[in-house]
């Protein structure tokens, strides 16, 4: 008797520089059958960032055609200035095969996957100040400091809408909060509505 093999979907948001990636890094090196999807964006790469990896580095007719072909299962003009999509068929296709699929992607598009995709877990990463956030997105050193101040001043309208969210975690401790996010995971899985066919064979074959 073994729990669902259907994969999970679940969505990371939170504001720039709060942590997710660090979050889902460690939570990839802890569990091999978690899959990152590597959304698309017209912005350019950071040192470091590699296409394919961490995003897929496309331009803007490109990223418009694939819009046109209905290839994002969402898409978005995130800071006004650059375009992130998630394209669809990596997604489905490892949920299909029985991998967990995490989404790092902000708060407006977790909202459009939760309307496709309403078994979808969402959970929002929180600072634990903002001050803390300030530090973390300037020690980061990837954007200047006109971005930042972007970014930062986006965060306010972005934790306006953590309510809408299924979890919040705090990322204060990193190894903390990422223990928080594979607990939900793992008792998200445990869910009774995502076990029928065990919850079938535990009651002989009929459901009451
Ligand atoms: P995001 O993906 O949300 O934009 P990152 O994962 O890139 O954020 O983290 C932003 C910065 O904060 C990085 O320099 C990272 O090393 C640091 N950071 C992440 N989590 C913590 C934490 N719990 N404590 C201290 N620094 C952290
Ligand atoms: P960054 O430029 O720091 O990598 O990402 C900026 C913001 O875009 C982050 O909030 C990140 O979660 C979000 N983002 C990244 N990929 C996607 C995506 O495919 N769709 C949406 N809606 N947001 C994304």
């Amino acid at each position: 008797m073994r729990e669902s093999n259907k994969g999970l979907l679940v969505v990371i948001s939170g504001p720039s520089g709060v942590g997710k990636g660090s979050i889902i890094n460690v939570l990839r090196e802890r569990r091999s059958n978690i899959k990152l999807s590597v959304s698309a964006t017209t912005r350019s790469p950071r040192p470091g960032e590699v296409d394919g990896v961490h995003y897929f580095f496309i331009d803007e007719p490109t990223f418009q055609s694939m819009i046109d072909r209905d290839e994002f299962l969402e898409y978005m003009h995130v800071f006004n200035t650059h375009f992130y999509g998630t394209p669809r068929s990596f997604v489905v296709e490892e949920m299909e095969a029985g991998n967990d699929v995490v989404l790092d992607i902000d708060v407006q598009g977790a909202m459009k996957v939760k309307d496709s995709f309403p078994d979808a877990v969402l959970i929002f990463i929180a600072p634990p100040s903002l001050s803390e956030l300030k530090e973390r997105l300037i020690g980061r050193g990837t954007e200047t400091a006109e971005q930042v101040e972007r970014r930062f001043n986006t965060a306010f309208e972005e934790m306006k809408l953590a309510g809408k969210y299924d979890y919040v975690v705090v990322n204060d401790i990193l190894d903390i909060a990422v223990n928080k996010v594979e607990n939900i995971i793992g008792a998200e899985k445990s869910r009774i509505s995502r076990n029928c066919a065990l919850i079938s064979e535990l009651s002989g074959g009929s459901e009451k």
